[in-house]
């Protein structure tokens, strides 16, 4: 029997850090003594690198992924009386700020497999109103961008990509975010491409969009001191931007490793009874900024939620942390009530939303810890039988 070692975290960003400790920390106490923290070469710099990355034309640091977000949409000029078609199986920026520019999301389920949009339903919710798609990699894992494009240009549709969770993923061949008109990416601390705060990026191959990123993060000037529209204040800023030249440096030996251990899980866990491993498409290659399994809970009297909290917390109890993203659905949130949603409308997301759990994933996991989050499921969910 395997000994209960330390107990393993859902995710473990110290780690990383001590990897890459003397590099940043060097680099850091440069901005430091330098003086310059708002803007100048290194934000540039990054812009540059992320941009060659991507291989666009044009990338525009931000604040925040929710910022990319919410940029983008202005630049398309999407506001008031605007509709945009998005998922519910998602962090809350990704409608949020179709709220925030005056628009209203229209969300359409999710597929069963990949928990990612369900293309084949997104026709049906076009309507005159519609202006925009906004697709998330969820998980890290692509959306199939050729099937997806094909809808937005034969609706004449723009394509915002939510990248948050799937940088460095890419579908046929090409990064994500680089295959819509805007790619937004977050650079929150345990996305792949993690800074030590917050930060955001927006990438496009469109140069006209780039200007009104460009003009709308700095609060909308268009030339020095001369407004001609109401912008935000969105910065990367320097210290972050010191920081993110380095780990992005590190990116794809980082998101090897996170591939590697979605194989070994999906080696032992597509044999566990009563778990759903996650499936990948071909044609799409994965990042894992997750490794999120269903808890399958047919058959079993109660709400799905609550077999597969007390699966988590059993886990928890015997030192294995997971866990739930997302344990409710948007469309059914309080704060899209107006909405006019019910239970049962989108039941694909809904269903996943009591049945996912997102066992520890992180770069720096090992095979003897994944081996005690293996064990110790198929361990729970016996006891359970
Ligand atoms: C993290 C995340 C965001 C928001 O990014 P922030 O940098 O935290 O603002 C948006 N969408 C998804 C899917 C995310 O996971």
């Amino acid at each position: 029997m395997i000994q209960s070692v330390n107990s393993i975290p859902a995710f473990d960003i110290k780690q990383q850090y001590a990897s890459i400790e003397a590099e940043v920390s060097a680099a850091v106490l440069e901005v430091l003594a330098s003086g310059r923290y708002i803007g100048g070469p290194l934000v540039e710099g990054f812009e540059q690198q992320f941009a060659a990355y991507h291989q666009v034309t044009n990338c525009i640091a931000c604040n925040s992924g929710t910022d990319a977000l919410y940029l983008a949409l202005r630049a398309l000029e999407i506001g008031m009386g605007d509709e945009v078609i998005t998922t519910p199986f998602t962090f809350v920026a990704t409608a949020e700020v179709i709220s925030a520019v005056g628009a209203k999301p229209i969300f359409v389920d999710i597929d069963t497999t990949t928990f990612n949009l369900d293309l084949q339903q997104i026709a049906a919710a076009i309507t005159p109103q519609t202006k925009a798609i906004i697709p998330v990699h969820l998980f890290g894992q692509p959306v199939d961008m050729t099937a997806l494009m094909a809808i937005a240009q034969s609706h004449n549709l723009a394509v915002i990509e939510d990248c948050a969770q799937s940088t460095g993923a890419s579908w046929g061949g090409q990064k994500v975010g680089s295959i819509g008109h805007i790619g937004c990416f977050s650079f929150y601390p345990t996305k792949n491409l993690g800074g030590c705060g917050d930060g955001g990026a927006i990438i496009t191959n469109d140069p006209e969009l780039a200007v009104r990123l460009r003009v709308l993060k700095e609060h909308g000037q268009k030339n020095r001191y001369y407004y001609e529209e109401i912008g935000v204040n969105s910065r990367l800023d320097a210290l972050q931007a010191a920081i993110l030249q380095i780990k992005l440096r590190y990116l794809d030996t980082w998101n090897k490793q996170r591939q590697a251990i979605a194989a070994y899980y999906q080696q032992f866990l597509s044999r566990v009874s009563g778990i759903i491993a996650p499936q990948e498409l071909a044609g799409g290659v994965g990042v894992w900024n997750q490794y999120t399994i269903r808890i399958s809970s047919e058959g079993r009297n109660g709400t799905s939620a609550t077999y597969r909290d007390s699966i988590r917390s059993q886990l928890q109890e015997r030192g294995v942390s997971s866990m739930v993203y997302y344990p409710h659905p948007l469309h059914l949130q309080p704060v899209y009530q107006s909405l006019g949603y019910q239970p049962g409308q989108l039941p694909v997301a809904e269903l996943a939303c009591q049945e996912v759990l997102s066992l520890p994933m992180f770069p720096e996991l090992t095979h003897e810890q994944q081996d005690q989050v293996i064990y110790t499921l198929d361990k729970v969910l016996s006891a359970e039988c």
